[in-house]
């Protein structure tokens, strides 16, 4: 603990990962551990570890990066969050992330812009930036995002970190702040495959009191790693994944990972996904909608920011959204009302709820063919810190890799290949797989670092 909260105070100036440090709690939460003695049956004993500012932590600032959160303090853990301090973990701080978790570059955060440890004029990917900066430059040595449309993968991809979104369902959602709640998971961000599995291993599970956690028995995620080959595995290589609009140094990098995979014995397909060019579409329909659902709860009332120059009811509400959320939160709010007023529900909402369903399908089928599918995180590597803030469409389309298997619902894991010939930064290869089938993606994964 102590020297990870070095490195923090090394690293953090320049990086800026973090909304807030709990130094004191952690040194003395370490100190206690030292005289009780090691405990083997916490799996997680001792280890450092930072989490994203949108999960609820008792008794400490949960912001979601936004000022409308500011002094925030839940009154109880996230069920993710337990899990990991009943498994022995010291929580040394909170992450920074685009607010809300909107975002794909870690910019739109209220507090400060997250860099990428490659290379300080870069970005580091988004909505989790925070947690991929983090654990990238060895503050800690895992953390939590969350991902809702790639939020843990994308970032990871981003700045060479293994990053993995289970299965919808596979990890209890209480506590962790709505953003699209039929989208939204939380998951592992760490340096290797095998802590990946160590601490999925320790918060994923059923939980009684979050209605869409499913009660479907944990896999032995360790005993998955590091087996022997890959023969008999059938690897699906999505056409539209490997298509135009993907960056040369990414696909070369890709391609690279993807002939070890054929060397250690996998048989690759070529497989479809024919409804994947609607997936932008479709997703930014969808988690802007219930984004506006969600965020309704933000009133100025309640709890959280409440502006001082308001004069009555309507102007409460009116002036703290205003001055609370920032702006990408705020034309998400109109866009997300817009698609559910009446009149504009069937032709938008309704309509993209059908096509999600058509994007699952295709996966299902493609899955019903392999094993595993496999295609790049990001289409380009990390870009410079301030290229897109002025564009918000052109960061929403680097999101077409990611954002369908949120669509799908089903299980993605990011990591490192290797770093891009012309830019000379990480590039990830995401692995897609079966419902639940976590399992195989670690398999995968293990043999590929
Ligand atoms: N970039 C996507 C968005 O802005 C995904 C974010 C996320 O997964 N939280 O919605």
């Amino acid at each position: 603990v102590e020297a990870c909260l070095k490195r923090i105070e090394e690293t953090e100036p320049s990086i800026q990962a973090l909304i807030s440090v709990q130094a004191e709690e952690a040194l003395e939460q370490a100190r206690a551990m030292d005289e009780a003695g090691p405990d083997a049956s916490k799996p997680l004993w001792g280890v450092p570890l930072t989490v994203k500012d949108l999960l609820c932590t008792k008794g400490t600032k949960t912001t979601c990066g936004s000022k409308i959160l500011e002094n925030f303090e839940p009154f109880y853990d996230a069920f993710a969050i337990a899990k990991l301090k009943e498994a022995g973990a010291v929580l040394l701080g909170k992450t920074n992330m685009d607010e809300f978790a909107m975002g794909s570059s870690t910019e739109s955060s209220a507090y400060k812009a997250t860099k990428n440890p490659w290379d300080l004029n870069k970005v580091p990917g988004g909505s989790s930036g925070g947690s991929a900066a983090s654990v990238t430059a060895s503050q800690v040595f895992g953390t939590l995002g969350t991902d809702t449309g790639g939020s843990i993968r994308q970032p990871a991809s981003l700045c060479g970190c293994v990053g993995l979104k289970p299965t919808y369902g596979r990890v209890s959602r209480r506590g962790m702040v709505a953003y699209g709640s039929s989208l939204d998971q939380i998951g592992p961000m760490t340096r290797s495959v095998e802590d990946n599995a160590r601490m999925l291993q320790v918060i994923a599970g059923h939980d009684e009191k979050d209605s869409t956690s499913v009660d479907v028995p944990v896999d032995n995620y360790l005993a998955a790693l590091h087996r022997e080959d890959l023969k008999g595995l059938k690897v699906g290589l999505p056409k539209e994944f490997w298509a135009e609009g993907l960056d040369a140094e990414v696909e070369s990098a890709c391609r690279t990972a993807v002939a070890k995979l054929e060397e250690l014995g996998a048989e690759l397909v070529e497989v479809e996904l024919p409804h994947s060019s609607y997936a932008i579409a479709t997703y930014y329909i969808i988690a802007m909608a219930e984004a506006s659902s969600n965020l309704a709860r933000f009133d100025g009332v309640r709890y959280g920011y409440r502006s001082d120059n308001a004069e009555d009811l309507l102007d409460i509400y009116v002036k703290s959204r205003s001055e609370g959320f920032g702006d990408e939160v705020q034309r998400r709010i109109m866009l997300g009302t817009y698609v559910l007023s009446s009149g504009y529900y069937d032709a938008y909402y309704k309509k993209a709820a059908q096509v999600r369903r058509l994007i699952r399908e295709d996966y299902l089928k493609a899955l019903e063919k392999c094993d595993v599918l496999v295609g790049p995180a990001s289409p380009v590597t990390a870009w410079n810190v301030g290229e897109f803030t002025s564009d918000p469409l052109k960061m929403y389309l680097l999101d077409i890799y990611t954002i369908s298997l949120n669509l799908a619902g089903l299980p993605g894991l990011s990591l490192p290949v290797g770093l891009g010939a012309d830019s000379n930064m990480p590039v990830g290869l995401q692995l897609l797989g079966k419902e639940f089938d976590e399992a195989t993606l670690y398999g995968v994964a293990s043999l590929l670092e």
